[in-house]
Parts: structure tokens; sequence; C-alpha cells
């Protein structure tokens, strides 16, 4: 059942029921205001015979025959002995009481009873003389008009709710279609981009600015661009694998082709053949390491690891590197620094960010790299005096197969597939770290690593 539909049944049936309760409490109102005013009418009756009524000398009622009662009203005199005394003349043949219940009454009492299928109201009230009980007078009035009102009323109000009822159903259902519209045109452009396939469309904003059906829409077309983005992220990192996968495969066909037309074992080939396939090797790691990271699935120990130590085993690793492309390496200041990690991990952060340096750095430029410790957190710190790295390529150096045009054509080895920072970018993250960059073109670059100094024992 569509919810246009729920929503006009349920606001229809809350109408109908608030309707009908108002229905019944006006008409027990009023009914009681009716049988109210037979009541005093009764009473008034009463006061009037009290006035004219005798009683013999001994006590005994006598029958009252001065009184002119009105056509409405009945009216009979019991005797304490059980003997109709007097009656008014539209009763004279009855000979019982018009209220049974009301002859032994001790008190006053109104009563509702059928006489010869005549609905009437008595009023039963106890005579007494002195202390002594002399009989009961029963003074009746008929309900006929009260009860055609009723009638009436209730008539009124049974139509009166089934047309309200209808009438609040039919507006309802007006109202609820114009407030569902907008919901529904925003339902139908989510379709079409559905059945397009085309994410770079939005829907258009519906209805009034701010309201739900608004921010259904806002959610919605983040949530597009957000897929949209990961689509082309996905594409583009699959076209980067495949190109960065090409390349070796072709030297290595191309150098398996020429020793089957040369017919010859060839070393320089089968060096060639190695060394892609080591670049291969190289590359298909790194991508699972990074699956691995970015899924926060890598699997690391969680150990005490002297960073100190660590630093110092990189720089004389890669001092050889440095010496071969003419850098000078230094270390700056080195303290001593404890952290809860896996050391081979972060040795791999080290390496990679240190020969970055080395790498985009020409030719008799420096870098320095330093460790120390600030605000709970030890600092490592690497610094190049190099080329720096273009504004525009910043936001850009920690994704996946990013390499910057310029540091293309300088890196000196061209072994890069720009994703050494994704790498070290990650494995900091999955250490609770991170990585800051400063850089300025034409001067230089430092890459400082922000990791949680070890507090008490290393657990998960
Ligand atoms: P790769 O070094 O294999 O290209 P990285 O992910 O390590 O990939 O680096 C991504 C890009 O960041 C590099 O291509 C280069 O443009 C830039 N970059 C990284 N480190 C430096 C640096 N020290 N100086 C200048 N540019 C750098």
């Amino acid at each position: 059942m569509s919810l246009k539909i729920r929503l006009t049944i349920i606001s229809t049936t809350i109408a109908g029921v608030i309707f009908t309760l108002a229905s019944v409490i006006i008409y027990l109102l009023i009914s009681a205001i009716l049988i109210a005013q037979v009541d005093q009418k009764l009473q008034d009756t009463w006061e009037a015979v009290r006035l004219v009524m005798r009683v013999s000398s001994e006590g005994d009622l006598e029958a009252i025959r001065e009184f002119a009662f009105e056509s409405e009203v009945y009216f009979q005199a019991w005797g304490k002995d059980g003997e109709l005394k007097g009656s008014s003349s539209n009763v004279n043949q009855l000979e019982r009481p018009l209220s049974p219940d009301g002859i032994n009454s001790a008190q006053p009492l109104f009563a509702d009873v059928n006489i010869d299928g005549v609905a009437v109201r008595v009023l039963s009230v106890p005579l007494v003389v002195g202390e002594r009980a002399i009989g009961t007078l029963q003074i009746g009035r008929s309900l006929k008009e009260v009860n055609r009102t009723r009638e009436a009323m209730f008539e009124a109000l049974v139509s009166t709710v089934l047309i309200t009822t209808i009438l609040t159903g039919y507006t309802g259902w007006l109202v609820i279609q114009r407030i569902l519209r907008p919901l529904e045109r925003a339902k139908d452009a989510a379709q079409q981009i559905t059945q397009s396939n085309d994410l770079s469309r939005r829907i258009p904003q519906q209805g009034t600015r701010g309201d739900e059906v608004d921010q259904w829409v806002d959610a919605f077309n983040q949530n597009i661009s957000r897929l949209e983005k990961l689509i082309e992220t996905q594409r583009r990192f699959i076209a980067d694998v495949g190109h960065e996968l090409r390349t070796p495969l072709t030297v290595i066909k191309g150098n398996l082709g020429l020793m089957r037309r040369m017919k010859t074992y060839d070393e320089e080939s089968i060096t060639s053949i190695s060394q892609e396939a080591d670049r291969l090797t190289r590359l298909v790691g790194d991508l699972i390491l990074l699956a691995q990271a970015e899924a926060g699935k890598l699997p690391m120990e969680r150990q005490e690891v002297e960073l100190d130590t660590v630093l110092l085993e990189v720089f004389r690793q890669l001092t050889v590197l440095a010496k071969e492309s003419q850098t000078k390496f230094k270390l700056g200041e080195v303290d001593q620094a404890l952290v809860c990690g896996d050391r081979d991990r972060l040795t791999q952060v080290l390496v990679n960010l240190i020969s970055n340096g080395i790498k985009y750095t020409p030719s008799g430029g420096t870098v320095i790299v330093g460790l120390d410790k600030h605000e709970g957190f030890a600092r490592l710190s690497i610094a190049d005096n190099g080329p720096g790295i273009p504004a525009e390529d910043l936001p850009h150096i920690f994704e996946r197969f990013f390499r910057a045009e310029k540091a293309r054509q300088r890196s000196r080895d061209g072994k890069g597939y720009g994703l050494g920072l994704s790498i070290a970018y990650w494995i900091v993250v999955n250490h609770r770290g991170r990585i800051e960059v400063e850089t300025t073109e034409g001067a230089g670059t430092t890459f400082t690593v922000w990791l949680p100094l070890k507090v008490g024992e290393c657990l998960d």
C-alpha cells in the first residue's frame, strides 16, 4: 500500500474517532440537560401540589381534587396502606403505582418508567407528618418530547460525523498528495539516475529549502558524489596498475622474443628479465600492502620499537645511495624515543621518505634527518633542499600512483611507481600517527612524522 493511501487512512481514522467521541460527549451532555429540565418541572409541580394538599385530622392523606394538572402530567397519591387516594384523569384507569420502586423510598426519587408504551419520568416523594410516614406522591411527565429531541440530535450527529470524516479524508488525500509531490519527483529523478547509470547527474532541489525532502535530496546527492569519486578512483587505479604492469611485461616479452629469434642464451636479456620480474614483484607486494593498510588490516606487530636505533640503521643503509647520487646526507639531533609498533613497517616509512629526499634532490643537495620528542609524540623529520613540491601537486602526493610531472623528469632512478608516500602514509596512520609536509618550491621539502610515544605496555 502506498504511503499516500496509508497516511490518508490513518488521518481519516483519527479524525473519525475524534469526531465520534466529540459527538458522544455532546449527545450525553444535551440529554442530561434535557432530563434536568424535566426533573426541574417535576419539582415545580410537586411544590405547587404541596401548597394545596390536604391531610385529614388523623394524619391520613386525602384525595387532592382541586388541583388542575397539565395534560402531560401524571399524578398519583398513595396512602400508607397501599390504597390509591387520588390520581390525575390521564391515569385514573391505572391501579398500580407509576414507579413501583418509588413507593417505599424514604427519599425523593426520580425514575424512568414505561406506562402503556409511553416513556415517563417519575418523581416519587414520601409524605411525612411529624414523624409519621403517611404515603407517597408520584408525579410523572412524558419523555416523548425529550426522546424526539434526542433522536433528532442522534441523527444529526451521525450524519455530521460521517460527512466531516469523509470531507477530512478527501482534503487529507489532497494535502498529502501535495506534500508528497516533491518526494515523488525526487524519487523519479533518483530512478532515472539509476537507470541511465549516469553518476554525474544530481537530483534537483525540490520544495522548500531546508525541509526534510530537501535534506534527503542533499544526502542522496552527497552519496552519489562519493560513489562517483570512488568509481573514478577505482577506474584510475586499474588504469594505473595496467600501465605499470605493461612496461615490465613488454620488456620481458621483448627479451624472450629476442632470445627465441637468436636461438641463443643471452646473459644481458636474462638480467633484464630478472630485473623486470623483481620490479613486478615489488609492485605487486606494494599493492597488496596498500590494500591491507587502507582497509586497516595490515598485519602488524605491536612491540616496543627504539625509533632512534631504527633511524640510525636506515641512515647507514641509505648512505650508499646518497653517495651514489652525490647528496650530502646528514644526521641532525637524534633523541632516544620509544614507540609501540612494527619495526619493519616503520623502517619502510623511513626508507621511503629518505630515499625520496635523496632521489629528488639534485647532486650536491643536502638531506638531513632528525628525531626528537614533543607533547607525547616522537617527531621524525626528513628535510631536503631539493626542488620542493608545487602547490597544485601537494594535495595529491599521498594518493596512489601520484607522480608529479617534474618529479618524473628529475627522478634519477626512474624506478618509482608513485606508491612510496601512500604506503608511508597508511603505515603511519595504522600506528595512530600522522605525516606533515612543509615545502617551498625551489627551496626544499620537510616531511615530519608524528608517532605516539610508548605509554605503559604495548597492547592492541
Ligand atoms: P615516487 O617517488 O615513486 O614517485 P612517492 O609516492 O614516493 O612516489 O612520491 C609521490 C610524489 O611526491 C613524487 O612523484 C614527487 O612528485 C613528490 N615527492 C615526494 N617526495 C619528494 C621530495 N622530497 N621532494 C620533491 N618531491 C617529492
